[in-house]
């Protein structure tokens, strides 16, 4: 059995996972107790998923009791970040490896399964191995491709470069390789990941490799959508939006992570970008990408963030009108900078600021979702919906995902469904017959 946390760099090193324990003879359980091996994959960008994780390992104590065979295993970041911490707190644990050694797991297990505790941290952040037939699909239409590991960025408040390690780009020719594989086994929509895709290639001597990259998959038949993320605004140029916005398969989807809206902040946060050349990156994608859907993270109640520099941050807010963001308040991340900074804001502070900023985003999200009820939208259906099995759910292309009734041999097809009504993000609408039927 295998839990996901954490960002989508670790559901695509999920795919990845059950691949490899697929060919070694592995079988998905639906419940803990009738698995040999329950492995978690884990992220550490926030503490609320250690506690998690933690209690989560714990509880497992009499599933260990009852089967002498039972394997447990962390891998991700946080097997990474806490990796002799976990060994020696968690005896529960048998095996522990970070996001670069996906491809040790069968090993490790052989040895697991010998009775050793095992660590394994060869961090060569490498793609070795890693081919389109050696992935399972949660949905065999839509596949996530990381394209670059790693991070070089170093901003204040993140691990995630000491985790991953810095950046390597997959080489372009595998990537056409792999992904024309994965379109000649059907699937239609691809996601390319990585911490910061703006910098792909930058490690391989390329040049705007990122945009390269996506003409390249321009031409690969099969391929209909191309999604991508997470961008960062300082790597993002506006000549590779004018590219970009000639290119029929990539999708109006832009998550463009602000972080801040003080510059006093986000010099703290060692972003490399201003507010006004964050705002004119916006402007940019508005002007040449047209129905471009805006979405971004933010952080509140950072060290030393005056309430001048909140407002900052609530104006920009306004002024860009996301369609939707993820909002968290800043928890300290042990070994990075800002963790050691001065005037850390009080727990009280930083919740009542989240939740401000939660309430006017939200209103901001209704408004924009109004706007779309009554047009038509192509749609791909993704599956049955979660709260009412008869319903479907699919995404259009700016990414937002849509219920409407229909028949579940859709799923993994391109339909089309008139929007009808809307709340925060999801929007409900009804399917319409096939364009020229
Ligand atoms: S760009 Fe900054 S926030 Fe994103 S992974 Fe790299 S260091 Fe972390």
């Amino acid at each position: 059995m295998l839990t996901t946390f954490g960002c989508q760099m670790n559901q695509a090193d999920s795919q990845r996972l059950r691949g490899l324990l697929a060919k070694i003879g592995y079988a998905e359980t639906e419940t803990e107790e009738d698995a040999d091996l329950i492995l978690f994959n884990t992220c550490c960008v926030r503490q609320h998923a250690e506690q998690r994780l933690i209690g989560r390992i714990q509880s497992l104590i009499n599933h260990k009791k009852r089967n002498a065979n039972l394997i447990i295993g962390v891998s991700g970041c946080m097997a990474q970040n806490m990796q002799a911490e976990m060994l020696e707190a968690l005896p529960l644990v048998d095996l522990v490896f970070g996001p670069n050694d996906i491809e040790e797991l069968p090993l490790l297990l052989q040895k697991a399964a010998n009775g050793k505790t095992l660590g394994s941290f060869v961090s060569k952040g490498s793609f070795d191995g890693d081919t389109a037939d050696g992935i399972i699909l949660s949905r065999p239409f839509s596949a996530m491709v990381n394209i670059i590991r790693g991070c070089t960025n170093f901003c204040s408040y993140c691990i995630v470069p000491y985790v991953r390690g810095p950046e390597v780009s997959r080489p372009m020719p595998e990537l056409k390789a792999y992904i024309s594989d994965l379109a000649a086994s059907g699937v239609t929509e691809i996601t390319l990941l990585g911490q910061n895709v703006n910098a792909y290639g930058r490690d391989i001597g390329l040049e705007e490799g990122f945009t390269q990259l996506l003409e390249m998959i321009e031409e690969i038949d099969g391929i209909r959508w191309v999604r991508f993320m997470t961008s960062h605004p300082r790597d993002f140029s506006l000549a590779a939006i004018k590219r970009i916005a000639r290119l029929r398969k990539v999708c109006e989807q832009y998550h463009l992570p602000v972080q801040s809206g003080s510059n006093h902040v986000l010099e703290l946060m060692k972003r490399g970008y201003s507010r006004e050349k964050y705002l004119a990156l916006v402007d940019a994608v508005r002007e040449h990408i047209s129905n471009a859907c805006l979405s971004t993270d933010i952080i509140c109640g950072f060290p030393g963030e005056s309430a001048e520099d909140f407002n900052d941050t609530l104006e920009l807010v306004a002024k860009v009108r996301y369609e939707s963001a993820f909002m968290y308040y800043y928890s300290p991340r042990p070994g990075t900078e800002a963790a050691k900074m001065a005037d850390q804001l009080s727990e009280e502070e930083k919740k009542d600021r989240l939740a401000r900023l939660i309430e006017l985003q939200n209103s901001i999200s209704l408004e924009e979702s109004r706007k779309l009820v009554g047009r038509d939208y192509e749609v791909l259906v993704e599956s049955a919906a979660a709260r009412d099995k008869n319903d479907l759910v699919g995404k259009i292309r700016s990414g937002r995902s849509v219920n409407f009734s229909g028949d579940k041999s859709l799923i993994g097809r391109y339909v089309r469904v008139r929007i009808e009504q809307a709340r925060n993000w999801t929007l409900s609408g009804k399917l319409l017959p096939p364009e020229g039927a």
